[in-house]
C-alpha cells in the first residue's frame, strides 16, 4: 500500500469485500480457539449428535483444525453460501433474536474464517441417500472449487494456515501450548452445555479428551475433570417463572485460587459473565476466603427475551435484563443449597456425597464379644501419662483465645456439647440444633493444625531447636529427593543438614509440633514426604504443611477425656474451613433427629 503524502489528496473510498473480511476476521476470530469454538457451535446448530475435533500441530503452532459432525449437512448451494458474509439459516429478521435458539446467527463465522485460511468443507444432506456429497475449497476468502464428491452424512470442515495473510495477526498468537489450554477451555465449556452430544478431541492422532452421551450430567464433568472432583459438588437446583438453575457446586474444601472451574452456560451457550461468577461466590458468604473461588457448574435457562446474546461478535458474553434478580436468585440457590444439607455431611446420603464413609445401614457390623475379647490394647482406658501427653499437645495447637474475637459469631458450625469418645477414634457430640455429631477426633486436629499453621503470615515459618538434633538415615535415592528439598523445608521450620553419606541432622522442627516426646515423627514426616507422588498438583509448601498437620494430629486411639474433646470442638468451630481435613476427608458427619427416627423406624 502507498502511503498517502501530505500534499496528497485523500480520497474516501469503499474497502472492497474481501480487506472488509480480514479485518472483521480480527474480532470472530482471534486465534484457533476461536475457530474450534465457531465451528463446534455450527455442528451442534446443526443437531450433531456426536462431534469430533482433530488437530495437527507442529510444536510451534496449530496447523490445521477439523471439526467433523454427524448434524443436518447442507445442500450444494448452501454449502457455497455459507462463505457468504452474513449468510445464515437462523435468523431472517432482527425479531427472531429475541427468541433465538441456536448458538449462530450473525452468519460470519465461516465467511471470516474463510477469509484468513484455507477451508475446505466436506458436507452432505443427513438422509440425502445415493445423491453425492459438495465439496468446497476456499482460501483467503477466494473459492478455489466446488465439485460434487463421496461424503458420509453430515460435515466436515478442515480449517489450515490460519492468519496465513494476516501476518499481523499471525504475530500475536501465543506459544502452541497456550493456544491448546484455549482450546481446552472452551471445549469444557461446550461439553459441559450439551452433555447430550459426544464430543472426541484428538491431538496429532492422539485422543485428548472423549465424553459420551449421556443424561447425566455428573458423568461429563467425571469425564473432563476427573471422578473425585464429583464427591465435592452438591447438586443446584432452583426455578423462577423466567429462569431455572441446575448443576453443582462444590463443597468450601474444593476452593481453587482462580476462576477457571466457575463453568457457566446460559440457555446451552457456553458464557463468560462476571455478574453471574460474581453471585455464584457470593453464594459461598464467608464460607471462603476472599482470595478462593469454588468450583461450580451451572446450566441456567434463562427466558429468551431477557437474555441479549448479541453483544460481541465472539457471542461469549451476554446482556441480561432483570441481571439482579437473576443474580440475587443464583446467589441465594447457592447459599441455601450449602447450608441446607451438605456442608456437614448427613448420614442420609453417606454413599453418594462421601464415598469414603461406609454405608451404615448395610456395611457389615463387626461385633466384638467384650466378655471375652479385650479391647484392643486396652485402648478405652484412660492412663495419667497419656492424659498429660495429650493435654500439652493440645494446648501446643490451640489458638490463643482472643486473637480473633469474631469467630463464634461467623462460626460455620452451630454450637457444639460434647457427649463422650469412642474407641480414642470418635467424639460424640450435640449440637444446639438437636443433631448428633460423630467427629473424627484426628480429622479435626489435623485441620486445626493445618489451619494453624496457614494462618501464620510469615514466609519462614517459626521453627524450634531440638535439644539433642536427631538424626536420619536414608536410602540413596531418599537422600536425593531429600536434598533438593532442604531449602522448601526450611521455608516451614525444618532445619536439616547433611551429616555424611545419605545421613541428615535435623537440627530444628516447626514450632506447631511442639515439645516432641517422641522423635519419631520426624522421621515419619521426612519419609511421607520423600515416598510421595512429588508430581501432585499441590507446591512443596502445601503438602509439607499437610504432611506436618498430619504426622502432627492426635494418633487414632489416643483416648481424650471429655474436657479435651470439647476443646478440640472448640477450635475447631474457629476453623476457616472445619467440614473437611486438609485432605479432604469429612472432620464429621451429622445425624438429625428425623433421620434417627427413620432408622429406628419411629416414623
Ligand atoms: P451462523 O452460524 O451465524 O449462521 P456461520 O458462518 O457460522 O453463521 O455459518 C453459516 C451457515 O452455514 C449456517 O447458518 C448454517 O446454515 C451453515 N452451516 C455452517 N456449519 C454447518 C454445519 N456444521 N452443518 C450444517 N450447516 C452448517
Ligand atoms: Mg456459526
Amino acid at each position: 500500500m502507498r502511503v498517502p503524502e501530505k500534499t496528497d489528496l485523500v480520497r474516501i473510498h469503499i474497502l472492497d469485500p474481501r480487506t472488509v473480511n480480514q479485518i472483521a476476521a480480527g474480532e470472530v476470530v482471534e486465534r484457533p480457539a476461536s475457530v474450534v469454538k465457531e465451528l463446534v457451535e455450527n455442528a451442534i446448530d446443526a443437531g450433531a449428535g456426536s462431534i469430533t475435533i482433530d488437530l495437527t500441530a507442529t510444536k510451534e503452532s496449530i496447523t490445521a483444525i477439523r471439526v467433523t459432525d454427524d448434524g443436518c449437512g447442507m445442500t450444494p448451494a448452501d454449502a457455497r453460501l455459507a462463505f457468504v458474509p452474513h449468510a445464515t439459516s437462523k435468523i431472517a429478521t432482527l425479531d427472531d433474536l429475541t427468541r433465538i435458539r441456536t448458538l449462530g446467527f450473525r452468519g460470519e463465522a465461516l465467511a471470516t474464517i474463510a477469509a484468513v485460511s484455507r477451508v475446505t468443507l466436506v458436507t452432505k444432506p443427513r438422509g440425502s441417500g445415493a445423491v453425492p456429497g459438495t465439496r468446497v475449497v476456499v482460501e483467503g476468502g477466494d473459492v478455489l472449487e466446488t465439485a460434487g464428491t463421496g461424503a458420509p452424512d453430515g460435515t466436515s470442515i478442515l480449517v489450515q494456515d490460519l492468519f496465513f495473510n494476516t501476518p499481523a495477526r499471525r504475530k500475536f498468537l501465543k506459544s502452541r501450548n497456550t493456544e491448546l489450554a484455549h482450546i481446552h477451555d472452551i471445549l469444557e465449556g461446550i461439553c459441559l452445555s450439551h452433555p447430550d452430544i459426544a464430543f472426541h478431541l484428538s491431538y496429532n492422532g492422539t485422543e485428548q479428551l472423549v465424553t459420551d452421551r449421556t443424561t447425566r450430567p455428573l458423568d461429563t464433568i467425571a469425564r473432563l475433570f476427573g471422578s473425585e472432583v464429583i464427591r465435592d459438588l452438591v447438586p443446584v437446583e432452583a426455578s423462577l417463572p423466567f429462569l431455572s438453575i441446575t448443576g453443582f457446586v462444590s463443597r468450601p474444601s474444593l476452593a481453587r485460587k482462580d476462576r477457571l472451574r466457575i463453568i457457566v452456560s446460559v440457555n446451552q451457550r457456553f458464557v463468560t459473565s462476571p455478574a453471574i461468577n460474581d453471585a455464584i461466590k457470593a453464594g459461598y458468604g464467608t464460607l471462603l476466603p476472599k482470595d478462593r473461588f469454588p468450583v461450580a457448574f451451572l446450566n441456567l435457562s434463562i427466558d429468551t427475551t431477557l437474555v441479549d446474546v448479541n453483544v460481541h461478535p465472539t457471542k461469549k458474553q451476554i446482556r441480561l435484563s432483570r441481571e439482579k434478580e437473576i443474580t440475587e436468585m443464583i446467589r441465594k440457590s447457592v447459599w441455601d443449597t450449602l447450608l441446607a444439607r451438605d456442608l456437614i455431611p448427613s448420614a442420609e446420603h453417606p454413599a453418594t456425597m462421601i464415598p469414603l464413609v461406609p454405608e451404615p445401614m448395610t456395611a457389615p457390623v463387626k461385633t466384638y464379644d467384650l466378655s471375652t475379647t479385650p479391647a484392643p490394647g486396652g485402648v478405652f482406658e484412660f492412663t495419667h501419662a497419656g492424659t498429660a501427653a495429650t493435654d500439652q499437645r493440645l494446648r501446643q495447637t490451640e489458638l490463643p483465645v482472643g486473637s480473633d474475637p469474631t469467630y463464634l459469631v461467623s462460626s460455620l458450625l452451630p454450637e457444639i456439647e460434647v457427649i463422650g469418645e469412642f474407641s480414642g477414634i470418635y467424639i460424640l457430640a450435640r449440637t444446639t440444633g438437636d443433631e448428633l455429631l460423630l467427629i473424627d477426633q484426628h480429622a479435626a486436629h489435623e485441620r486445626i493444625l493445618y489451619e494453624q499453621v496457614t494462618g501464620q503470615a510469615l514466609e519462614t515459618r517459626p521453627s524450634q531447636e531440638l535439644i539433642s538434633p536427631v538424626v536420619l538415615h536414608r536410602t540413596p535415592g531418599e537422600a536425593a529427593i531429600l536434598r533438593d528439598l532442604l531449602p522448601a523445608l526450611a521455608l516451614e521450620g525444618f532445619i536439616l543438614e547433611g551429616f555424611g553419606g545419605d545421613a541428615f541432622l535435623v537440627r530444628a522442627i516447626p514450632v506447631v509440633l511442639g515439645r516432641l516426646e517422641e522423635t519419631t515423627i520426624i522421621d515419619e514426616i521426612i519419609s511421607d514426604l520423600v515416598s510421595e507422588d512429588a508430581a501432585q498438583v499441590v507446591t512443596n509448601r502445601e503438602r509439607i504443611t499437610r504432611i506436618v498437620a498430619c504426622r502432627g494430629a492426635l494418633k487414632a486411639g489416643t483416648v481424650c477425656t471429655r474436657e479435651q474433646c470439647q476443646r478440640i470442638v472448640d477450635q475447631l468451630r474457629r476453623m476457616k474451613n472445619p467440614f473437611t481435613c486438609p485432605h479432604g476427608r469429612p472432620t464429621m458427619i451429622r445425624f438429625t433427629r428425623r433421620e434417627l427416627d427413620a432408622m429406628f423406624k419411629r416414623v
